[in-house]
Formats: structure tokens, C-alpha cells, sequence
């Protein structure tokens, strides 16, 4: 039977030095802020908003909403960003996305401020993390990986990872926080022809596809025996009710070292970092 590393327990840590934090700005008279964006109100965001919502009030952080309407133009979208990365009141901004077909990221990318970039949409801090800066802003959730393995005091040096996902938001981020971090990395994606083949010596695997079932126990065969599981994966149920990752825990579970849960893994860690990052933001603005 495999150890359930809980995200509460990773996300309880992480907490503990934020308020710590909070009540150091605090004699700065300084206040950290956390500005969301969003256009139209996507019920795929709702969720993750909610949990946002709730660990910032948890720590006292101040949350303000910003919903754009829907049939907003390029022109209006950019100037509306302006305003927000110039407000000296906002210390981290986060916009929801994808945004509408309509609208490009591009120019929000290329001005946001990086020192309020907090969940790393910005290209400056895209291509720090590429070049294996450790001062920049990771992605929340490709950090929130990191934060369980850092939890569990493993060394990634000479450690095989293999992640399933390339996704600019989590894989390939990813690749590069753990190459940094010493980790021998296979990312295997759509295109990857046997991924129990790559999945051979395995010390470590994260499901980030998106794909409800995807990793089986059995494709773990050759895997380390203590192997641990780690799922980002965010799914409907087969059944409609509630949501699942990307392993199939209950064969997966009995032939590992180490897993996380779908709910109650990496998303409760994701929201704490973000947390932990706006308050750094303020710290340094
Ligand atoms: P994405 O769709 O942008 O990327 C998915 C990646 O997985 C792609 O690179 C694709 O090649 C790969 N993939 C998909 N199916 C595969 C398969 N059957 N075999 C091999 N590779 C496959 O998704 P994303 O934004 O990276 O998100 C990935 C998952 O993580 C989603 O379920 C999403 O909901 C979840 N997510 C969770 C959090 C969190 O806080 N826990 C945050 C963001 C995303």
C-alpha cells in the first residue's frame, strides 16, 4: 500500500511561513493584493476561483475580481490589463485562462510587470524559468510538484521523473523546474509511442494530461518500486459526480510508493502558492 501524500499537509506548511510573512509586511505598511481577471464569467474558472478565494480570506489577503464583458475588443482587453498592472495597489495579477478566441494574450505577456506576474503568464518570467533561474515566478501549479517532493525531503538528483503533459502551463514548465533541480526528465505527450516503455526506472511520474484513467498500475511494471505518483489531472467523474485525476487510483495505489488524490492533491497546494506568491510580490514592490 502506497503512502497518501495529503495536499492539506503540503499546503499547511507552506501557510505557516505565510503568515509569518503577512505580519512582516504588515509592519512595513505594506498590504498584498491579488487582482483576478477574467472575461465573461466561465464556469471552468468558478472552481478554481472559489478555492483562490477562500485560502486568501483564510490568510487575510485581499482578492478583487475583475470580470470583463465578453464581446470586449483587443483595444479594450489591453487597456483594461493596463490599468491593472499600473495600479500601485495590486501586488499579483492573475488572468484566467484560455481568454476567448477572439482576444490574444500577447501584449499582457509582453508588459505585465514581472514582479507581479505571479503564476508566471509574463515572458519575462517564462524564459528565466527556461533558462533555469531559480529568482523568477513559477507557474503555481508546476511549482506546487515541486512543493510535494520538496515536502517529502526527496533529492532529485540522480532521480528518473517522467512527466505525462506538455502543456506550456504545466509539463513543459516542469521540465525545466526539475532539471534545475538535478532530476533526470522524460516528458511523454500525445506523440510518445509506449509510455510504459518510458516509464522503465521511473523514480517519479506526474500525470498532467487531463485524461481521466491514463496511468494504470500496471504500466508501472519496471517502474522503482517505491515510485511516486504525483497527479495535476483535473476530470468529470465517469459517473458525473465530482471530479478525478488522471491515475486510476485503485490499481495504481497498491503498486507504488507514494501518490496524491484527485481532489485533495496538487490543487489545494496550487492556490497556497499562489498565495505565497502575491505576498512575495508585495514584499518586493
Ligand atoms: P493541456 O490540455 O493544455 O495539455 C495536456 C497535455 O497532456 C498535452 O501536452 C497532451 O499532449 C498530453 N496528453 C493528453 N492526453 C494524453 C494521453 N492520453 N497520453 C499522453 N499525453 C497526453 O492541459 P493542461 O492545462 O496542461 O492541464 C493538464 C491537466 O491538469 C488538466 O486535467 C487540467 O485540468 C489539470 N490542471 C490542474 C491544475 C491544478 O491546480 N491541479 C491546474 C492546471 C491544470
Amino acid at each position: 500500500m502506497a503512502v497518501i501524500v495529503k495536499g492539506a499537509d503540503v499546503a499547511g506548511s507552506i501557510k505557516e511561513n505565510i503568515r509569518e510573512r503577512i505580519i512582516e509586511l504588515n509592519n512595513l505598511g505594506k498590504k498584498a493584493k491579488l487582482t483576478m481577471i477574467s472575461v465573461g464569467d466561465d464556469p471552468a474558472n468558478a472552481s478554481y476561483e472559489r478555492g483562490i478565494i477562500k485560502v486568501f480570506s483564510e490568510l487575510g489577503i485581499e482578492t478583487e475580481k475583475k470580470v470583463l464583458d465578453s464581446n470586449i475588443d483587443q483595444c479594450e482587453f489591453d487597456s483594461a490589463f493596463t490599468e491593472v498592472n499600473e495600479d500601485a495597489a495590486v501586488s499579483g495579477i492573475l488572468v484566467f485562462r484560455p481568454l476567448p478566441k477572439s482576444l490574444s494574450i500577447e501584449f499582457a505577456a509582453k508588459t505585465i510587470n514581472p514582479l507581479k506576474d505571479i503564476d508566471c503568464m509574463g515572458y519575462y518570467n517564462q524564459a528565466s524559468l527556461a533558462m533555469g533561474r531559480k529568482d523568477c515566478y513559477y507557474p503555481c501549479t508546476a511549482e506546487a510538484v515541486i512543493r510535494f517532493l520538496k515536502y517529502e525531503k526527496i533529492d532529485l538528483a540522480f532521480k528518473n521523473v517522467v512527466i505525462i503533459g506538455r502543456s506550456v502551463v504545466v509539463g513543459r514548465p516542469l521540465v525545466s523546474m526539475l532539471i534545475s533541480e538535478n532530476a533526470t526528465v522524460t516528458c511523454c505527450h500525445t506523440k510518445t509511442r509506449d509510455i510504459t516503455d518510458r516509464l522503465r526506472n521511473a523514480d517519479i511520474v506526474v500525470t498532467a494530461a487531463g485524461s481521466r484513467g491514463l496511468l494504470k498500475g500496471e504500466m508501472l511494471k519496471d517502474a522503482s518500486k517505491d515510485c511516486f505518483c504525483i497527479d495535476v489531472g483535473i476530470n468529470m467523474r465517469e459517473d458525473g459526480k465530482g471530479i478525478c485525476g488522471d491515475i486510476d487510483f485503485e490499481s495504481t495505489e497498491p503498486v507504488c510508493g507514494k501518490i496524491t488524490t484527485v481532489p485533495g492533491g496538487v490543487g489545494s497546494v496550487t492556490s497556497t502558492l499562489l498565495a505565497e506568491h502575491t505576498v512575495r510580490a508585495a514584499e518586493s514592490l
